[in-house]
This record gives C-alpha cells, sequence and structure tokens, in this order.
C-alpha cells in the first residue's frame, strides 16, 4: 500500500534500543540540503582504489561518480539492474514487526487461508469487472514504466498493472497467489512519468519484500474486525485487537522497506523524497509551488520528535478515527537518514566485473573525479 490508513512509519535504525536520545542522535545533524563539505568513501572495484566523494555529488549525480586513481564508474547508472536482494536494504523494524507477527503461533497459515477464502477471490473477479488493465496496448507508457522498475529491481516475473477511478492519490499491492499492483487514476494524473516509475517501484518492493501476505490481511482485518465486533457484541473485536495491531505496526514498518526500493530503483533521493512530498500536499494545484528544501527541515524537526510508544498511541487513535494519514514527512526523513547515514551508496555501487566488490583491502585515498566538471 501505498499512501493509506494503513500505511505509515515508526522507526530509527536501531530498534532493540529505541529512545528518544537515540532516535535525537541519529538524526542529530542531518541536513536538507546536504552541507557541500560532507564526504564519504567510496571503493573502487576495478582498482580496489578508496574514493573521497562529495556526498551530495554521489547523492544527486551518480553516474559521474569515477575512481580518482582508474576513472571505473563508482556507481552503478540509473538504468542498469541492481544486483542486490530485498532482505539487503530491509528496514530493521520491518524485521522486528515481522519477527514479532511471525512469533503468533500458526499466523502465516492462518492468514494465508483467511485471505484464500475471501478477498483473493473477491479481488479476482472485482479486478477484471472494474479495473482497466494495463499492457503494452493499453496506457503503453504506464506499461513501459513498470516494465522499467521491474528490470531495475530485477524482479522476474511481472505482476498484473491496473488503474482504477478513485479521487485518492494511491497505489497498491495485492494478490496473494498471483500478484497484482493497482494505481489510482489521480495518483496517474497528478505525478509526472518519473515519479509514477518511483511509486510503481515502491509497490514492486513490496512484493520483493514478500509483503503482500501480510499487506492484504492488514486491509482485511481492519474492516473483518468491525464487521466481527457487530455480529458478537465487541467480544470478537476483544480477540481480533492484538493480531490487528501486531498486523498494523508490521504494515506501518513495512513502508520504510519499500521506500528505500523506490530510492534505490530511481537512484534520485530527490525524486524519492518529491513523491512523498506530493503525495503529502495532495493538491496537484499545490505540487507545482512545494518547497522540497522546507518540507524536508519539516520532515527532519518532526522526527526528533516523538518516541514509538507515543506513535503508537497517535498510530492507533487514527485508526479509530479513520483517518487518513501515513506519516509521509517521518518516512522521508527515514529515507533520508538511508541516504546520508545508511547503506543506500554502497548498495548501488559499481560492482564491475570482479564479484561483489566486498574487499576490505585499504586501496589509496584518491578524490575521485567526475567525468564531466559539475
Ligand atoms: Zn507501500
Ligand atoms: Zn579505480
Amino acid at each position: 500500500m501505498w499512501f493509506s490508513h494503513m500505511s505509515g512509519f515508526l522507526g530509527t535504525q536501531k530498534p532493540d534500543r529505541m529512545t528518544h536520545a537515540t532516535v535525537q542522535g541519529m538524526f542529530d545533524g542531518l541536513r536538507y540540503p546536504l552541507p557541500t563539505d560532507e564526504n564519504q568513501f567510496l571503493l573502487c572495484v576495478s582498482c580496489g582504489g578508496k574514493n573521497r566523494v562529495p556526498l551530495h555529488r554521489a547523492l544527486h549525480q551518480p553516474d559521474k561518480a569515477r575512481c580518482g586513481r582508474c576513472q571505473s564508474p563508482l556507481l552503478l547508472t540509473p538504468d542498469a539492474p541492481l544486483s542486490v536482494a530485498a532482505n539487503q536494504y530491509r528496514h530493521p523494524l520491518d524485521q522486528k514487526a515481522t519477527e514479532a507477527l511471525e512469533a503468533i503461533p500458526g499466523v502465516s497459515a492462518m492468514l494465508r487461508k483467511v485471505v484464500e477464502v475471501t478477498s483473493e477471490r473477491y479481488d479476482r473477479l472485482f479486478n477484471q469487472s472494474s479495473y482497466v488493465r494495463v499492457s503494452d496496448r493499453q496506457f503503453p507508457h504506464l506499461y513501459r514504466l513498470f516494465q522499467k522498475a521491474a528490470l531495475r529491481l530485477s524482479l522476474r516475473e511481472l505482476p498484473e498493472l491496473y488503474v482504477y477511478g478513485s479521487g485518492e492519490v494511491n497505489a497498491y499491492t495485492s494478490g496473494v497467489e498471483k500478484h497484482y499492483v493497482a494505481l489510482s487514476s489521480s495518483l496517474c494524473d497528478s505525478l509526472k512519468e518519473p515519479e509514477l516509475l518511483a511509486v510503481m517501484a515502491h509497490e514492486l518492493s513490496h512484493i520483493l519484500s514478500q509483503h503482500v501476505l501480510y499487506k492484504t490481511a492488514a486491509r482485511l482485518f481492519t474492516f473483518a474486525a468491525g464487521e466481527l465486533a457487530k455480529a458478537t457484541l465487541g467480544v470478537g473485536q476483544l480477540l481480533l485487537i492484538p493480531l490487528q495491531l501486531a498486523l498494523l505496526k508490521w504494515d506501518r514498518c513495512s513502508e520504510l522497506t519499500a521506500d528505500r526500493g523506490m530510492l534505490l530503483a530511481t537512484s534520485d533521493p530527490a525524486l524519492s523524497l518529491t513523491v512523498l512530498a506530493k503525495l503529502a500536499c495532495g493538491s496537484r494545484r499545490l505540487s507545482e509551488q512545494l518547497s522540497l528544501d522546507d518540507f524536508m527541515q519539516q520532515a527532519l524537526l518532526a522526527r526528533q520528535a516523538p518516541e514509538e510508544n507515543v506513535l503508537d498511541k497517535i498510530y492507533s487513535l487514527m485508526q479509530t478515527a479513520s483517518r487518513t494519514h501515513p506519516f509521509p514527512l517521518w518516512r522521508a526523513a527515514e529515507l533520508w537518514h538511508f541516504c546520508c547515514r545508511g547503506d543506500y551508496l554502497s548498495l548501488i555501487r559499481h560492482r564491475g566485473d570482479l564479484g561483489d566488490g566486498t574487499s576490505d583491502e585499504p586501496g589509496d585515498i584518491a578524490d575521485a573525479e567526475t567525468s564531466e566538471p559539475s
């Protein structure tokens, strides 16, 4: 799910020892835009040279980062397929929430059964009779973008893609046995092509990260828990609440992984953050005037504030009130942290023909040169 009452985010990279202080510490000093004197070291897989690269340039012009010694590219160009598995960019909070969910005995088998007898059949019938299926003949430009996102993420089998009429700017992935991605008409109207590709990549990352069963179950349980409560005067809801809460918590954590997939697929932090900003804003007209710098400053400030348990409470209230608020600013702050302080650059490192390039051999320190003056 791209943007719904079940999307959202809470998190830091050190979930086991999460405190207010550590959350603040992680984001301390993180700025947007980046100061120009911040550097990162990148290892060249061709000659083993260690290159000091200005971080802002590596992030915004990855194709221009070249080894100072042998001129080989240090980072993948944006159209080259990534050779990373989804678990290499899985957010630690996604990992932790998945473990918590799977600690419930028999949960996967039970949810699979529930989904199979309810939404799986209904979904298929509904899609076939209500949604427009995208193909190389129907909206071919969308189909090409979809193929491109899948190729970049090295997804072998292209899922079905649909467009559905809705005023809500949204997209989601479903179909436990046979995956599909659905884009709302408002999303297609509101975003430019590279931004649509980014959203598609976010959705495909849910598939690659094997999120689809739990996401479908989370969506179903939000609906079914209420229905069951009505039928059982509230007793059923009491039984379902712990599982539902575990699912909802997992659901918003899974968004962080999918946002990373979007970023890796586009190699364009500003684009990925713009997409989050546009979806937070929601207005097509106002989106044209959005300041990404101001949005990110707000996001980084917001990220420093609450503790996880406070967010949990806010989130529960939102669920009750059926509010649609997926914390897009928090996701943006988290994604920017992954860009600047996380593994992002090492995941898009050019691996050449010399294996995976994970040698720890120290090379000479050389300032990387760009192929063109910047
Ligand atoms: Zn999502
Ligand atoms: Zn080199």
